[in-house]
């Protein structure tokens, strides 16, 4: 599932690549996603032009003209595709826009999507505050709103445990169970220890940490996308550099103790049972 640098690195990429086309048309194959597609999406979207793309946690925001949002989730195994205008449509392509950019080039932008998790909206920039999928969402890690106060304050008298914590997107958005282990294990804080249990200082080692595995995540996803984009190139996923997260009878690289595989709320988790305490 694409967390919070996987979202960025598409963001990045589609900002150099839509700048400024204009949608031409969208042809829908599917419109059962995980929520049904809106009726009219074809018809509201033709004639847009598409400006530099955001995120905010695992959604990217593509503003049009006329003060409208293009959404895209691509939930559990959403890729998009940037295609040719001659591209055939293959398996699991959900919809595919059909745009021409400034220098009057024509190209494809596929939504691909095998489980069909993922979801596409338009709406107007009014709208955003109240959408249902972005209404609740906490504070973004890499921003200046996720400190120890925050923290201290969603942790008060709770006693669920860190790693569910810092996966709750209203808390924290972005992080999901990949990133989760790989943040625990650069604090050194046991994933299964409870958050009344966290003092000052351990909430500023995750925070530290999760600045740091993010950027360095996204950085990562930069350069693959740098080196390895091609016409008809994927966005979603790129190899991750993981220290803990798959790593089970590894050694840790901190202590050289074996890795353990525990499953938190049914989700695999990896972590050191010797460095986090
Ligand atoms: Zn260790």
């Amino acid at each position: 599932m694409p967390e919070l640098p996987e979202v960025e690195t598409v963001c990045l990429a589609l900002s150099k690549i839509l700048n400024n086309s204009r949608v031409r048309d969208i042809e829908i194959f599917r419109k059962d996603l995980r929520w049904n597609v809106k009726e009219n999406l074809e018809k509201d979207l033709k004639e847009k032009i598409l400006k530099k793309p955001y995120r905010r946690g695992k959604y990217i925001l593509i503003p049009t003209s006329k003060k409208y949002i293009l959404l895209i989730h691509l939930g559990m195994s959403g890729t998009i595709k940037i295609a040719s205008k001659e591209y055939k449509v293959s398996k699991h392509d959900h919809f595919k826009i059909n745009v021409e950019n400034k220098e009057n080039k024509f190209f494809s932008f596929v939504y691909n999507d095998p489980r069909r998790f993922g979801y596409v909206d338009f709406f107007h920039i009014k709208d955003i505050e109240k959408h249902f999928l972005l209404k609740k969402l906490g504070v973004e890690p890499l921003g200046n709103d996720f400190t120890i106060r925050y923290l201290q304050k969603k942790i008060y008298k709770k006693s669920r445990c860190i790693k569910n914590f810092i996966m709750d997107q209203s808390i924290i958005v972005g992080i999901g169970n990949i990133y989760a282990s790989e943040i625990l294990h650069r604090a050194s804080i046991n994933p299964l220890r409870t958050v009344d249990s966290l003092k000052k200082e351990h909430l500023k080692s995750i925070i530290d940490a999760t600045k740091f595995i993010l950027n360095k995540s996204i950085n990562v996803g930069g350069t693959t996308i740098r080196n390895h984009l091609q016409p008809d190139g994927k966005l979603g996923y790129f190899a991750q550099k993981l220290q803990v997260y798959g790593k089970s009878k590894h050694n840790c690289n901190k202590c050289g103790n074996m890795i353990n595989l525990i499953k938190i709320s049914n989700r695999s988790t990896y972590f050191c049972s010797n460095c986090q305490i």
